[in-house]
């Protein structure tokens, strides 16, 4: 959806255009873009190795691990269950399906209120629902969600059961002043109530810190595993915003250019040390 802070753009951007910027800038200096899943990653010793999805394996000395955040869920019952029946984590993948149907969005944060305004695009009302009396998503965010006449503000209330068999038909509010409890009709349900770092495919290989990101030295991209490097969501647990992680990346690049260059000087020193040995010097 809409980037409105990121530097360089005073009027916006929507997210896929700057991608493809990003994408285009990147390839007029050399870089080459795959689309696949990782699979797996071997990570020991000095050449590293990704496993793609096609099975096909690349070899690197390097690598920079930025696979981001997913979206958090609930933990209720009927969330799995409902999951692509009508509970969604993703108003731009899924918007498009409640098209003048009623839905509601969960949480009070800048994405929230993002998935909310984007949703009157299509349905005929958003409920939003947060578990306060007030919103944490910045300043410019609420303003637009206050006077977007299709959003109505459920305060004080969280989820306490997704209502459906094949398709989400409501949730049961709770209230968090009193416990009362109320059903409220509903064709769709979208959660946005924060991401965790995806930190699954290096598990058991790189530190975490106690918040769940992968640990990097100090400012750096450092992990704890030389010549594997980290950038972006899944090491920081607090600014998470656009144009931190893209300098978060730049630091990335900066610190791989460092060890490259630490790592042909000392395959020089060593070839010299070779060859004086052997008496060539
Ligand atoms: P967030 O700021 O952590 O907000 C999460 C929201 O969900 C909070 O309002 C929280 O309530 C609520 N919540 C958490 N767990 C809940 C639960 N189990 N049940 C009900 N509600 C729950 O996450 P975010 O909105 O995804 O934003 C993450 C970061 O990305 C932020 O730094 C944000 O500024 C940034 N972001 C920026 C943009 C943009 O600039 N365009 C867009 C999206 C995100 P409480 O408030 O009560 O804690």
């Amino acid at each position: 959806t809409e980037v409105e802070n990121f530097p360089g753009f005073p009027e916006g951007i929507m997210g896929p255009d700057l991608m493809d910027k990003m994408q285009a800038q990147a390839e007029r200096f050399g870089a080459e873009v795959l689309y696949d899943d990782v699979v797996s990653l071997d990570v020991d010793g000095p050449v590293k190795r990704v496993t793609l999805g096609s099975g096909a394996a690349h070899e690197a000395a390097t690598i920079v691990y930025a696979t981001g955040s997913a979206p958090r869920k609930l933990g209720l019952a009927g969330e799995a269950r409902l999951s692509g029946h009508g509970v969604s984590y993703c108003a731009t993948c899924d918007g498009f399906f409640f098209r003048e149907r009623v839905i509601a969005v969960v949480g009070g944060g800048d994405s929230a209120i993002e998935e909310a305004t984007f949703l009157t695009k299509f349905a005929s009302k958003v409920y939003l629902i947060h578990r306060r009396d007030e919103l944490r998503a910045s300043k410019i965010m609420q303003q637009r969600a206050f006077h977007n006449e299709k959003i109505e503000f459920v305060w004080n209330s969280e989820v306490a059961d997704i209502l459906g068999d094949d398709a989400v038909t409501g949730v049961v509010l709770r209230s968090t002043l009193d416990g009362s409890t109320r059903e409220l009709p509903l064709d769709g349900l979208f959660v946005a109530i924060g991401n965790d770092p995806r930190t699954h495919l290096v598990h058991g290989m790189l530190d975490l810190t106690a918040e769940g990101t992968v640990w990097v030295d100090g400012r750096s991209s450092r992990t704890s595993v030389p010549g594997v490097f980290a950038a972006g969501d899944v090491i920081d647990p607090t600014y998470r915003q656009a144009v931190t992680a893209a300098g978060s990346g730049t630091v990335a690049a900066l610190d791989v250019e460092h060890y490259l260059a630490a790592r042909a000087d000392a395959v020089s020193s060593d070839e010299l040390e070779t060859v004086a040995a052997a008496g060539g010097a």
